[in-house]
């Protein structure tokens, strides 16, 4: 499967046909060394090729060493790191790691005065110097400002298609004009449809280039297995995608549940057997909730969403037909990074803080609450929805 260049990643090689890697990512502190590197000796042995760590602060970057040392005892799996506002710490984490994934829509929130290039620039410079590859990682949920607020780019209000695509073939553009091709790419989306359209015309553009695929905030599992199957089935069967991560709202000790997730895509799209919106129902709102990762803001998250979920259907339960018939997405997630983006597209919204949680509907922050209160404040607010919904949809009738 999948095309383009061959990069390599440490020991493992994608793109130009070769199998596809798996991946996963560790959702423990980056700087607890023994966790960190259980868990990927943990991932290694469902079949990870690649996992990730996030790094945000000089002593994580310091961990790294360690962690490196640890792994290499019983594994060769190769190590990305994932920087999203951090790209300054480059520098400290690329010897320990075959990796390094940027945001191209996090440059700007360190040292704003200086432009996104001259940052990129600085990032290669790294990479070329301790034989580390890069993931240009564009998520819809985190997309550069400038691109967002450039009316030319993103005429179509709420999104996110056109100026993903656009963030995703600029950077690759600028790092072809550098003349470093040891790159791959990724747009996320929390959206089958968007993430499969975008990735789809990504491709057609630039099969020269790797993809890393992988539905952003799928959600729990199962239905977070099925929307991650819409999303990444057409594209496998079509020889697009070189690595993938099944994101999934699992507790770090259930992380193998993505790599056996990711190979069950891989299977499915070689023996044609693809998921498609008609052959997919799911009895449910469409919840969406980020995988968690070491920058979660407070280790009940994953209990938090399923909250959410048992509380919603059991609401869904008692209403009647049209009710439940309501368009409805709610995005839970974990921390500021990608917490307030992926909430300002959702109906409602939750996103952690250390002691409390944000409660939002659509861009409207509602209040913070405090973990065990606002689940019934999120039920309040589901019932408002409903009843806009419900009457929008009596005016357009009469
Ligand atoms: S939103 Fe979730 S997965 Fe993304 S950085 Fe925050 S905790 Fe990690």
């Amino acid at each position: 499967m999948g095309s383009g260049r061959i990069i390599s990643i440490g020991s493992v090689q994608i793109g130009g046909g070769l199998p596809v890697a798996l991946q996963s990512m560790a959702a423990v502190k980056t700087a607890d060394v023994q966790a960190v590197a259980d868990t990927c000796r943990h991932l290694a042995d469902a079949g990870a090729a690649i996992i990730r760590l996030a790094v945000d602060t000089p002593a994580d970057a310091k961990a790294l060493k360690a962690i490196r040392k640890e792994i290499r005892k019983r594994t060769d799996v190769n190590l990305s790191v994932d920087l999203q506002e951090n790209y300054r710490l480059a520098e400290n984490v690329a010897p320990f790691v075959d990796k390094i994934r940027y945001n191209p829509g996090h440059l700007h929130h360190s040292e704003p005065e200086t432009a996104w290039q001259t940052k990129v620039e600085r990032i290669v410079q790294t990479a070329e110097k301790y034989d580390c590859a890069l993931r240009i990682g564009v998520n819809c949920g985190s997309l550069d400002p400038a691109l967002l607020n450039n009316s030319a780019i993103n005429n179509s209000a709420g999104k996110t298609y056109v100026p993903a695509l656009t963030s995703a073939l600029q950077h690759s553009e600028f790092l072809d004009s550098l003349g470093f091709t040891r790159y791959c790419v990724s747009i996320k989306s929390s959206d089958p449809k968007t993430f499969t359209a975008v990735n789809r015309h990504f491709a057609a553009m630039r099969p020269d280039v790797p993809l890393h695929l992988g539905l952003t905030e799928a959600g729990l599992p199962p239905a977070g297995i099925q929307k991650s199957r819409l999303a990444l089935e057409p594209l496998l069967a079509d020889g697009i995608g070189d690595t993938l991560r099944v994101s999934l709202t699992v507790p770090n000790e259930r992380k193998h549940e993505e790599i056996e997730a990711g190979r069950l895509i891989v299977q499915n799209a070689a023996a044609g057997n693809i998921l498609t919106e008609e052959h997919w129902h799911v009895d449910t709102w469409n919840i969406i909730s980020c995988p968690s990762c070491a920058r979660v803001e407070n280790d009940r998250f994953v209990q938090l969403a399923e909250q959410v979920h048992e509380a919603v259907q059991k609401l869904r339960q008692d209403l009647e037909t049209d009710w439940k018939d309501a368009p409805l997405t709610i995005a839970v997630m974990g921390c500021r990074v990608n917490g307030p983006g992926e909430t300002d597209r959702a109906d409602i919204g939750l996103w952690c803080g250390k002691t409390s949680v944000n409660l939002k509907s659509g861009t409207e922050l509602i209040g913070s609450f405090g973990y065990s209160e606002v689940i019934e404040e999120m039920l309040r607010l589901v019932r408002k929805v409903l009843l806009r919904h419900s009457l929008n949809r009596l005016s357009a009738a009469s």
